[in-house]
């Protein structure tokens, strides 16, 4: 107790508009999604990352400034502590801010994410391919985030985008709601 989670920019794409949800926590090495909120708006329940991949029960509470107001349930039997995987994942974020932020090419945002970080959390971090793909997603995504289309005609829509819409109907860029993190299990 009297522990901060500290947070990481996630890359995750939330589904509530309560601005809490896509979020990613660290408390010494494990790491946490936020799941939802107390009903009265006054906690914040958090589970462990590992829930799927490791069937992983860990859970902890905090306050709306992030600190553990419950933590006994932050038991992980089936994993450990990883400081590399939090690297790893703090790296990706760093990426995605890069991708989004600076002008340069996606080779340059991929191999300065790769040349920043340790041997270790190297093997949490996708493949160049997989970086570069990533990057041009997000790139595509922080383009397309701002506004609706009012027409077509007004729409000068990526060929990614037209490519994808194609092959889905629906037209729902839903290939970009996909969290990065699913490589990494
Ligand atoms: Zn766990």
């Amino acid at each position: 107790m009297g522990d901060r989670l500290e947070l990481i920019k996630s890359s995750r794409k939330g589904q509530g508009e309560d601005g809490h949800s896509g979020m990613i926590g660290e408390l010494r090495g494990y790491m946490f999604y936020f799941d939802r909120h107390s009903n009265n708006g006054e906690r914040l329940y958090w589970n462990c990352m590992e829930k799927k991949s490791k069937k992983c029960k860990g859970r902890i509470t905090t306050d709306l400034a992030f600190m553990v107001t419950k933590d006994d349930n932050n038991v992980h039997p089936n994993h450990i502590a990883s400081a590399a995987k939090v690297e790893g994942v703090k790296a990706v974020a760093g990426m995605k801010r890069r991708a989004v932020e600076v002008m340069e090419s996606t080779t340059a945002v991929v191999e300065k994410t790769r040349r920043d970080i340790s041997v270790a959390a190297m093997a949490h971090l996708p493949s160049k391919q997989s970086s570069a793909r990533y990057v041009r997603r997000w790139r595509l995504q922080a383009l397309a985030a701002p506004r609706l289309p009012i027409s077509a005609e007004e729409l000068v829509i990526p060929e990614m985008y037209k490519t994808y819409a194609r092959q889905h109907p629906s037209g729902r860029m839903s290939f970009l709601a996909e969290p990065f993190l699913r490589y990494d299990s």
